[in-house]
């Protein structure tokens, strides 16, 4: 969330909440490989590309706090205002913590509640972070989760293929266990981040990612290099003293912020990405100078990380980018921001809320009438994920208002890999938008009377059309706002929508069995490290083959 707090309606005591919008690609198994959205084949469902944001009727009848995913990630998780995690997505090594899935569908999500994983009744999640194959959550007692991907200890456990159900991650310092309150994830490693503003990291050190200073890099049997992996949390003690209260990793890198909005940086530096004037890895914090003060307003108010790149708002509004975030000219590959720049065609907006997807970037400033307007820019982007639209490009180059979502008040942003999710608060210009999926195969006719006649009520979540007359009890009028029939009340929020969905079998939830204690050799283990969304590493610098693997070094 931004720093500077958007204009808040709502007028009850509840935290601010919003409903779900979606665009981009939706056929998760495929996403980011050829083929893509291209819909279905036979009886099975169709998973398109959506080119403009769509109401997200499954999840259209929860009140939604947050969303979470990854730049290098084809997965999400929304928190809703009673602590619950709703997840879909692709299921790479099991991170939405299911099994027997490859994916979980938009339009029939798993509910997950923290009692499921063992926390003591009244515990509600309050924070999500996602890697690329791995999904972090934080509990409102302090306690954090995770499941997916483990090759490195990015999970928190002890090195195995995946985790295949979430498991807890316990957070002790100096013998004191730790009250965590947000994660943040990269594609090898996690960050945690706990109530008096420390850091913790677990996962892979090969580039400095757990910014305590070392890769632990060595050669091991067969002449192949080793780092360091960590499956326990371990403070990061060079922000010893600081009070950290926000975090946010990409891929391979992270930025922290203190309460004063002094900005922190570690991990890989390819292109730049650290803004720190060269590309050597950074494998403890250190100070980004621009934003060091002491001039309270140029310093960070919000932090951001891309495939990448980063970006840094600082408390004027200020908009600056480090790294490579786009494919020609200033900011490509050939000549990256070596140091934080300030992007020229956004110089005059007010930065409230910025975001980072696999190719796009995003914005939320103020319009001349003070409404948030959201702005996007992304070159290459192919699935719809900027939104702009039906017959307008998928690309853009500069800065662009997003114009499907003019008038609709967008306050959080989760841009994953080639998706992107928005939470809007419901009104009347939001209502207008097309929904997802578009048929929902209503019944033809009033579910109660069964006749197909009169000026029915047509339910927001599922289309069916309702006679006021034929509710119970009865409506005498059109009601204002969103309205739910009594067939969806009845599923519970969050149900699934569509014939296809609806009768599909809910995804079993797994339980994670620790491997057995025995040395793995090294090359036993599929590297996530050489993914296709940061394709740089590994060709630009030194090949990062054979990592991994039991044997820890000795420290001295
Ligand atoms: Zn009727
Ligand atoms: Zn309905």
């Amino acid at each position: 969330m931004a720093t500077a707090a958007l204009p808040d309606s709502t007028t009850s005591k509840d935290p601010q909440w919003g409903r779900i919008l979606i665009c981009g690609g939706t056929d998760w198994p495929k996403l980011g490989k050829k083929g893509a959205g291209k819909g279905g084949e036979g009886d099975g469902p169709i998973n398109p590309d959506l080119l403009e944001p769509n109401i997200l009727r499954s999840l259209l009848n929860v009140k939604i706090t947050s969303v979470h995913t990854s730049c290098a990630g084809c997965h999400f998780v929304a928190i809703d205002i009673d602590g619950q995690a709703w997840l879909f997505g692709r299921n790479g090594s099991s991170c939405l913590g299911v099994v027997d899935v490859e994916y979980v569908s938009e339009n029939a999500p798993i509910r997950l509640k923290p009692t499921d994983l063992g926390a003591p009744a009244g515990t509600k999640f309050v924070h999500a972070a996602c890697g690329r194959n791995h999904t972090i959550l934080v509990g409102s007692d302090g306690s954090v989760w995770g499941a997916g991907a483990n090759t490195l200890g990015q999970c928190g456990q002890t090195v195995c293929p995946e985790v295949s159900g979430f498991k807890n991650v316990p957070v002790t310092h100096q013998g004191n266990r730790e009250r965590v309150v947000k994660a943040a994830a990269g594609t090898t490693f996690s960050v945690v981040l706990t109530d008096t503003g420390k850091v913790f990291t677990f996962g892979s050190a090969a580039n400095g990612q757990l910014g305590n200073g070392t890769t632990g890099e060595r050669i091991v049997t067969g002449n192949k290099t080793a780092y360091d992996i960590e499956t326990k949390p371990i403070y990061v003690k060079e922000l010893h003293e600081k009070k950290i209260v926000k975090i946010v990793s990409g891929p391979q890198h992270t930025l922290a912020m203190d309460d004063t909005g002094v900005v922190y940086v570690w991990g890989y530096n390819g292109y730049c990405r650290l803004g720190l004037g060269d590309q050597k890895d950074a494998l403890k914090p250190k100070v980004v100078p621009q934003f060091a003060g002491p001039n309270p307003s140029t310093m960070g108010a919000d932090i951001c990380a891309g495939p990448s790149s980063s970006i840094i708002a600082d408390k004027q509004g200020m908009f600056y980018m480090a790294g490579k975030w786009k494919n020609s000219g200033d900011g490509s590959s050939g000549s990256p921001y070596s140091t934080f720049r300030f992007i020229q065609d956004i110089m005059g907006c007010k930065v409230m809320h910025a975001r980072s997807g696999g190719v796009t970037h995003w914005l939320i400033t103020p319009d001349d009438d003070g409404m948030p307007m959201t702005v996007c820019w992304g070159q290459n982007a192919a699935n719809g994920e900027l939104g702009l639209g039906l017959d307008e490009p998928k690309s853009a180059t500069k800065p662009t208002r997003n114009v499907p979502l003019q008038g609709i008040e967008v306050f959080d942003i989760a841009a994953g890999q080639n998706t992107t999710l928005f939470l809007a608060k419901p009104n009347d210009k939001f209502s207008e938008l097309p929904r997802h999926p578009e048929d929902v195969q209503p019944p033809g006719a009033c579910p109660k009377c069964r006749k197909d006649e009169g000026d029915p009520l047509e339910c927001d979540k599922c289309d069916s059309p309702w006679h006021l007359h034929c509710l119970s009890p009865p409506l005498a009028e059109i009601p204002a706002g969103e309205w739910f029939c009594p067939t969806c009340v009845a599923a519970g929020p969050g149900s699934a929508v569509g014939t296809y969905w609806k009768k599909l079998k809910k995804p079993k939830f797994g339980v994670h069995k620790p491997p057995p204690q025995v040395a793995q050799p090294a090359d036993d283990y599929d590297d996530d490290f050489d993914d296709s969304s940061d394709s740089d590493v590994g060709t630009k610098r030194k090949a990062p083959a054979g990592r991994g693997g039991a044997a820890k070094k000795k420290r001295s």
